[in-house]
């Protein structure tokens, strides 16, 4: 523009460019002696409107004082001459270009052409700028996407699966609203797992039933809604009947699909209109897929770490993950010169049990023994299984005087429940040897051998209580 202004001798060349609605023109870049009015111009209002919704170049040889159509400068300046042009590609119009000159000389045919050439120029800079942009964007967008595949690929734990997922998903783009549902078939229920953005984060752990909202669709017909990535109306649902964006122009609702079901669904929303183009959409896409094998994955290994460390009927601690719980526990003992009391309890004539209402009922015994004892544990106890119908108990910052009470608690609790068979109504008892650490014992082997030796001595006198290894 300043070439063109100084080598047409003008007194101001700018350029107007049309916003993307194609409504009005605003100023975008200009060389002048003057300050110029900044304010929109519609498509159609005056002589640089004309320029742009005619498509023709003006060029005034003499222009009226106080002409209302050409009034682009800040305060009233008199126009001598005025040549306009239309900047167009590909016959559309995307901006205008103005010249002007203070004295009434006339811009001529050499000048008109000097200027279309400059209309040409500007064009393949701003095409130029546009390409360049766009790859800066798909490069930004393909860092975060790849940075995204391996940070989903090191997360085993669900609810760092998640947060990855949401993200990432909420980085790509311009995206101002992210949310994460999963979908739990067997309850039908839908559950907020991370949310992102406008307050949205207040709805993480909201749970509803499958509904007309367009997540609980989504994940019910396994497709990307809405179809045209618009926010749909005001008054559609998105998770439950309580739950509406407000001011959110684009939307997507993408379902986490696994070989063979949708998981749960990614709600994404941005305040710019369009942001879901085909290019972002097939990307986000295929992060939605790995996100959904991550959650699989996460979920897989939590169920596989389950019935690795718990036992099947009780889910009690098994015995070998309780051996590494008592270790550390142990550990935090001698580092805090604090006693941890072990408890090991045993049922009494358990043989007797099976023998007579069968086994089944036998594991329904041991199953409502085992939630017996663990409710009535503090939470920092650790409970295992160590034999058949032999759980373990570490008791930490307790001595012995604390846990032959909690012991005489659990005898009273357990020999309290009733069971029912078709050989009719019993009971059952429980034995428990006590030891504490360090008193009695220096490490855990030694530790559980002096409590096994109490429970021995709880068998011998008759059962249904519970011993200290010190008696
Ligand atoms: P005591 O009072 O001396 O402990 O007599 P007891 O009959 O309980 O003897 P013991 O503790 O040695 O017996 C353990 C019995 O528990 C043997 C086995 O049949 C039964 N048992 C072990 N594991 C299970 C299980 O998972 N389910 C069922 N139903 N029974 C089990
Ligand atoms: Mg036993
Ligand atoms: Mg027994």
């Amino acid at each position: 523009l300043g070439l063109l202004r100084h080598g047409l001798r003008a007194r101001t060349a700018a350029l107007y460019w049309l916003d993307p609605r194609r409504e009005q023109l605003c100023l975008r870049e200009v060389d002048s002696e003057h300050e110029l009015d900044r304010s929109p111009v519609p498509l159609g209002k005056g002589v640089v409107g004309g320029i742009a919704s005619r498509a023709e170049l003006i060029n005034l040889r003499q222009v009226r004082d106080g002409f209302p159509g050409l009034s682009y400068y800040a305060q009233a300046t008199r126009i001598g001459a005025f040549l306009g042009l239309p900047v167009s590609e590909g016959g559309c119009v995307r901006g205008v270009l103005c010249l002007d000159r203070a004295k009434a000389e006339p811009f001529d045919a050499d000048d008109e052409a000097i200027a279309a050439e400059a209309c040409r120029q500007i064009l393949r800079t701003v095409r130029n700028e546009r390409v360049y942009f766009q790859i800066e964007q798909a490069r930004y967008e393909l860092e975060r996407f790849f940075a995204a595949s391996r940070a989903l690929a090191h997360a085993l734990d669900l609810k760092q699966v998640v947060n990855v997922a949401i993200d990432t998903l909420s980085s790509l783009g311009e995206i101002d609203v992210a949310a994460l549902t999963l979908y739990d078939p067997a309850t039908d229920v839908h559950r907020v797992e991370a949310a992102l953005g406008d307050g949205l984060e207040a709805l993480v752990g909201t749970e509803f039933r499958s509904n007309q909202g367009l997540v609980s669709l989504v994940t019910k017909r396994r497709t990307v809604l809405p179809v045209n990535g618009e926010a749909p109306s005001a008054r559609t649902p998105l998770f439950d009947r309580d739950t509406r964006l407000r001011g959110i122009e684009s939307l997507l609702v993408m379902p986490l699909v696994t070989a063979d079901r949708a998981i749960g669904a990614v709600l994404l929303g941005a305040r710019a209109p369009a942001v879901f183009t085909k290019q972002r959409r097939a990307m986000l896409e295929v992060i939605g897929n790995q996100v959904a094998v991550a959650i699989t994955n996460a979920q897989n290994y939590a169920r596989m770490e389950q019935l690795a460390t718990t036992d099947g009927l009780t889910k009690l601690l098994n015995r070998r993950s309780f051996m590494e719980r008592l270790q550390a526990g142990l550990a935090r003992s001698t580092r805090t010169r604090k006693p941890a009391t072990l408890l090991l309890t045993d049922i009494d004539f358990f043989k007797k049990v099976n023998d007579t209402h069968g086994h089944p009922m036998g594991d329904e015994v041991l199953r409502r023994v085992a939630h017996t004892i663990s409710q009535a544990l503090r939470c920092t106890d650790i409970v295992g299984q160590y034999g058949g119908e032999e759980f373990v108990l570490l008791l930490e910052d307790t001595d012995d005087q604390g846990g032959l009470v909690m012991a005489e608690r659990l005898r009273q609790l357990v020999a309290g429940l009733r069971f029912e068979s078709e050989a009719g109504p019993f009971q059952v008892t429980l034995s428990l040897g006590v030891a504490t650490f360090d008193r009695d014992a220096h490490s855990a082997d030694e530790l559980i051998a002096c409590a096994d030796q109490a429970l021995y001595a709880c068998k011998h006198r008759g059962r249904n209580r519970n011993i200290a290894f010190a008696e």
